[in-house]
Formats: C-alpha cells, structure tokens, sequence
C-alpha cells in the first residue's frame, strides 16, 4: 500500500518540497488543481492542501507523513512527530515594533496589545517571560495591525524583514527559527515504516550532496602531501598519475562551508587546475 504524503499546494513550501522529491528520484508534478497524485517511481500518494491544515491530517493518519513549516507544526501543537529537518522554508518568527519605538527587552510589551497569527507561539513566549499582553489572532496582513490602531506590535514570519519596513515596523525580538520538517503520524504500520525509512535515506543523500563539492586539482608530486592535509575526503583522496612526469591529480569531496578557505590553502600549497563540480547523490 502507498505511503502518502500531505504537502503544500500553492505556496512557500510547493516548489522546494516537489524539488526534493524529483532530487530523491520520485516523479512528482506540480499540483496544478489536483488534490493528489501517485508517483510513478515509488510508491508514494502526495496530497497537496493548504499547510495550516497538514498537522491535522498527518495526526488523523489520513496522510502518514507531511512537509510542513515549524512555525506551522509548533502552533498546531497536534501529537505528530519530527522524522528529518529539511533545510528549506527558512524563516523567523518575530516580534515588530513601531519604528519609532525603543523596545528595551520583553517587559516592553507589558500590558500592550500584540496582533498575531500565532497565539499559542506568542502566548508561551509572554509566559516565559512572565509579561501580561492581550492577543489580537488575525489570519493575514498581521504587518497592517498597528498602522490602524488594532495592536501596539506583532509577531509575525519575517524573512528579510522588507515587508516589516514598509508598514512602518522594525523587527524587535525573534522567538523561532523555523525551517521545513518531514513530520510523521504517530503510528505507522511496518511497510509504511519501510517505505519512510527509504524515503529519509534518499532525502539524507540529496542533502548531503547537496552541502558538499567534488573537487579535482593537479599538483607537483612533492607538494601533493601538503594537499592531502588539506583534503580530507570520503576515506581519504584519491591520486592519481598525470602523463606529465613528477605531477598527479587530486580528487576529493569539500563541504560547501569550508570551500572557499579551502581553495586559498590549496592554491597556496600548489594546487593549480582546480575543478569543482557539483554532486548529485551522496551515499556515505
Ligand atoms: P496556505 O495557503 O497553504 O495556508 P500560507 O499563505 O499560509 O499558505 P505561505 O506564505 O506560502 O503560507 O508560507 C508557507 C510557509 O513557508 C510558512 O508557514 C513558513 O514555514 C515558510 N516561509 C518561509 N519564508 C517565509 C516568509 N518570508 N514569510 C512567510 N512564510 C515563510
Ligand atoms: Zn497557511
């Protein structure tokens, strides 16, 4: 039987998460207007629905597992639980202020009003930080609420904080980093289970090509040592004879983090020739 899987149909999180899926070797299309479709590669039935309602669905087993922001599946709070982060959808979720407000810590917002999509994520973070405020939940355009007088701040998803600026606020305080989970229903039965667990190998090796660079150089024979130091690789690089007399080749992975730095220490020990070039699958 198919593993299905709830996504989101129009927004944000679609196209990242039908890119994963193409990456991971399932062909999925695009929702279009359907609420679902079946991969031909694997099998897996992928609904598509807006995301607020995923944690729900995945809960109800009626989808076994789903794609959803943490923004989403903290304020949901629904008994669901987190199988892989995903890398994508990043964003924070952040008290504004007015600009010409000074927001000198919590306490700031004591006994003001505080208009949000969130209210059970901006309800704990007032209890944290034991402060009293009132909680406007509006569904859309949180940004608008104190230009006409419905709230002092927000709490609201930014991610460059341009949207914030317009309407005349600043980003005070974050109180999440979200990015996209797979989540996953409390119980699934074993071929579900199977299927999930090669489903999660698959996304693994996608994502980890994906932070990681082959590398190939050429080097003099007597500075290839040095270069080794410098390239750890899978096991360790692989050297290999040049039809240049005393010069070898050098391949190796590096992660996408340390790979400018490393280009300078290589060029610096004698490296000349470097390739890089991206990977597509990476099983380690
Ligand atoms: P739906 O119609 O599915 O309810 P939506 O309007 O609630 O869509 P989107 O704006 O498409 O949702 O955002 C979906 C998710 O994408 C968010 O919940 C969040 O996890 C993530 N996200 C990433 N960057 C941002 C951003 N700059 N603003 C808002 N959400 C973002
Ligand atoms: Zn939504």
């Amino acid at each position: 039987m198919n593993l299905k899987l709830a996504i989101q149909k129009s927004g944000r999180l679609s196209e990242d998460s039908i890119k994963l899926l193409n990456d991971c070797g399932i062909g999925i299309k695009s929702g279009g207007n359907q609420l679902k479709a079946v991969s031909e590669h694997f099998p897996l039935e992928v609904y598509f629905l807006r995301d607020d309602d995923i944690p729900q669905y995945v809960e109800d087993a009626v989808a076994h597992i789903g794609i959803v922001g943490e923004n989403v599946l903290f304020e949901k709070q629904k008994n669901v639980s987190i199988v892989e982060s995903l890398g994508f959808g990043k964003c924070r979720l952040s008290i504004a202020v007015k600009k010409g407000d000074e927001y000198t810590g919590s306490q700031f917002l004591q006994g003001k009003k505080l208009a949000t999509s969130y209210p059970v994520l901006t309800q704990q973070f007032l209890n944290k930080n034991e402060i009293s405020a009132e909680i406007h939940e509006i569904s859309g355009s949180v940004e608008l609420a104190p230009g006409i007088g419905l709230a002092d701040a927000v709490c609201d998803l930014v991610s460059s904080g341009s949207t914030l600026l317009m309407n005349g606020l600043k980003e005070a305080e974050t109180i999440l980093q979200s990015q996209a989970v797979l989540i996953k229903t409390a119980s699934l039965e074993e071929s579900h289970q199977k299927l999930l667990n090669q489903l999660v190998f698959r996304i693994r090796s996608v994502r980890k090509a994906q932070n990681n660079k082959y590398i190939l150089l050429n080097a003099p024979n007597h500075s290839i040592d040095k270069i080794i130091a410098l390239l750890p690789g899978m096991k360790s690089p692989t050297v290999l004879p040049l039809a240049n007399e005393g010069w070898s080749s050098v391949h190796s992975v590096v992660s996408e983090d340390e790979f400018w730095e490393k280009i300078e220490a290589l060029k610096d020990a004698g490296a000349q020739g470097i390739l890089v070039v991206p990977i597509e699958k990476m099983i380690v």
